[in-house]
């Protein structure tokens, strides 16, 4: 069924990258709009309201980190980056300016689409506001503080707590290390990445079933952490 999902708006020079992209998009029942420079793209943004936007960051006029931090100033919608592998610190400086998600160049359909439907989740979960986050047998209620495996309590440090909170509300996207180091511990401690390995390694051993094959709490080399969900969980089972 390709029921209507929604406005993508594409901001792509390369046209063989955006009708990759449109077939894959009209073919899942969404609406594709396209701009092939960033000025154009900011101006689609405006004028159509998309409800996501796939943003390349090798533009011919200003860079995706530009029109990101553009976007910023006056636009919520959930923007996912697109990069090349040579675009490595270009795409953490998007998603600390205020891009939602990823994508590396190649990339499949099936992983597009998870991530068009994790930014529209998003989407929908700011507007409702819910505090009671779970999945499979882990429940972490954010108004109670409260993190419940299996039914039962388990006992998390407060950075421990801010890390897992942090990551469950931006659940299924991934959260830089400069963003997880500035919730937990303030802006002073943003570059020390080695804070985080610790930490994560010990929620790893409260949270998973197996913590060096960790479900939840995904490492993203270089980039950050994202607590994975949903269909996500489904590719990481044998
Ligand atoms: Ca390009």
């Amino acid at each position: 069924m390709a029921d209507e999902k929604g406005l993508i708006l594409l901001i792509e020079d390369e046209s063989q990258m955006r009708r990759f992209l449109r077939v894959i998009l009209q073919g899942h029942g969404y609406k594709v709009t396209e701009a092939v420079t960033g000025e154009a793209g900011l101006n689609e943004a405006a004028v159509r309201n998309p409800d996501v936007i796939l943003l390349d960051l090798g533009l011919p006029d200003i860079d995706g980190l530009i029109v990101t931090q553009r976007l910023r100033e006056w636009s919520k919608t959930p923007i996912i980056v697109i990069s090349a592998r040579e675009q490595e610190m270009d795409k953490v400086k998007a998603l600390d300016a205020g891009a939602d998600d990823y994508l590396t160049k190649p990339f499949g359909a099936g992983e597009l689409l998870a991530r068009i439907r994790v930014a529209m989740r998003h989407k929908t979960l700011d507007n409702a506001g819910q505090s009671v986050f779970s999945v499979d047998n882990l429940k972490v209620d954010l108004g109670k503080r409260q993190v419940l495996l299996g039914g039962k309590e388990v006992h998390l440090t407060p950075i421990e707590y801010k890390l897992l909170a942090v990551l469950i509300q931006n659940a299924g996207k991934v959260v830089t290390h400069k963003q997880l180091l500035k919730e937990a511990w303030g802006a002073p401690y943003e570059q020390q990445t080695q804070y985080l390995r610790v930490y994560m390694t010990q929620l790893r051993h409260k949270l998973e079933a197996d913590p060096a094959r960790p479900r939840f709490l995904i490492n993203e080399p270089g980039v950050g952490y994202r607590f994975r969900i949903g269909s996500q969980l489904e590719d990481g089972e044998d």
